[in-house]
């Protein structure tokens, strides 16, 4: 949900954006308001008690035994890594088709992304593409993405790591809430990196992060590294970084997290209206619809369908008021900056398919059935007009 796409507006001249960060936050105001008074009084802005109270809330929600918050989710990747001494030039393998700081975590940590195929269905990590990545010299890791807010097959990629030997982690950035046959993002590996940038389900009101973990000495050193490298004031035990969750942003997450189930459950209902809404056009071959993999709870993060001329039908969306949008137009391994590692197109034709044909509509926990219905009306038209326009 990274940079333009996420509207921070609420509906203005019956624009139905993407995101609408406003409404959520109208829900919280009140304790978000006396919050941020009683942080001002105190002084306490980095790592203050609400911080403490944050982490231990969000553990607790997780089902995991720790929580340290981070500055981003991009540096909780990179610091659980960093926390389990990768080695130099590891090969942490991941989905292509992800938010690009997955990869860039793996590279900040000084390691080398080792990119797999995606399933066609869910479009998450394919474990037999990701047991061929794991096949080669130098594989670390795996480091499955919990797409658009569902978990990854964990079950198969965690026994994979096992008969392979190596380790598995989570990128928990889409999916706060989301469990796979009981279990929630970070219970399934060594630890999770997760993101609470606005757009994310549970988003903070600026860049905000954590790492989960059943580790405790895994939790204790990310929370050296992200400060400082630091265990007593002035002691440097390691080389740290900043990256430490600001006491703000942690009222701000205690606030929404109470509600966070709510909202995920609203997210549910708008997922399966749009089921409905678009069933006569998945009926009739013209777009496909997202669909849960068994034994998952879905937070729906994304929903995003597939349709043949996405690009027009995008153009044509936004310019009658929908501020549909695309995650991912170009899958990471064709991303100039990841150039060097040598991928070319057609080394992952699932994940570059989709890439072409995936449209996000509009989603969010307040989203109306009348702005759904809309969606829906515009989403037809528009595939009737690429129709005629198609060579
Ligand atoms: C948002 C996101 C991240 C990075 O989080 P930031 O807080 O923006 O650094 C990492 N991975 C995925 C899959 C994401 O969606």
């Amino acid at each position: 949900m990274n940079g333009a796409g996420v509207s921070g507006g609420s509906e203005r001249a019956g624009r139905i954006p993407l995101v609408d960060l406003l409404v959520s936050h109208a829900e919280v105001a009140a304790e978000v308001d006396a919050g941020f008074a009683r942080v001002l009084g105190s002084g306490a802005f980095v790592r203050g008690p609400d911080v403490v109270a944050f982490e231990r809330e969000f553990a607790a929600f997780s089902g995991t035994g720790h929580c340290v918050g981070v500055a981003n989710g991009t540096d909780a990747l990179e610091l659980m890594l960093r926390a389990d001494e990768m080695p130099p030039g590891a090969r942490v393998v991941m989905p292509a088709n992800t938010f690009v700081a997955t990869a860039e975590a793996v590279v900040r940590a000084g390691g080398t992304p080792a990119f797999a195929d995606v399933d066609d269905e869910f479009l998450l990590l394919d474990p037999a593409s990701a047991e061929r990545a794991v096949s080669a010299p130098g594989a670390w890791a795996l480091l499955p993405v919990h797409l658009n807010g569902q978990l990854a097959p964990m079950e198969a990629l965690a026994d994979l790591a096992a008969r392979t030997g190596v380790r598995i982690y989570e990128d928990a950035a889409q999916c706060q809430g989301a469990t796979r046959n009981g279990r929630g993002a970070g219970a399934w590996s060594r630890a999770a990196g997760t993101s609470f940038y606005p757009g994310k389900n549970l988003g903070a009101y600026g860049d905000a992060g954590a790492v989960i973990t059943d580790d405790r000495e895994l939790a204790g050193l990310v929370r050296e590294i992200a400060d400082h490298g630091s265990s007593r004031k002035y002691v440097h035990d390691r080389f740290g970084v900043n990256s430490r969750l600001d006491t703000l942003q942690a009222v701000v997450l205690r606030a929404k997290l109470r509600r966070l189930a709510d909202w995920n459950a609203a997210r549910r209902t708008a997922a399966a209206r749009y089921d409905g809404l678009l069933a006569d056009l998945a009926a009739d071959g013209l777009v496909r619809l997202p669909r849960t993999a068994p034994g998952n709870e879905h937070v729906w993060h994304i929903y995003a369908v597939r349709v043949p001329n996405r690009d027009a039908v995008l153009v044509d969306l936004n310019a009658s008021g929908i501020g549909a949008g695309v995650h991912y137009p170009v899958p990471v391994h064709l991303q100039p900056a990841f150039r060097e590692l040598g991928y070319a197109r057609g080394d992952f034709p699932v994940a570059e398919r989709a890439a072409q044909e995936i449209l996000t509509l509009p989603l969010f926990p307040q989203i109306t059935e009348e702005q759904q219905a809309r969606v829906a009306d515009a989403l037809a038209k528009a595939l009737a007009n690429a129709r005629k326009e198609a060579p």
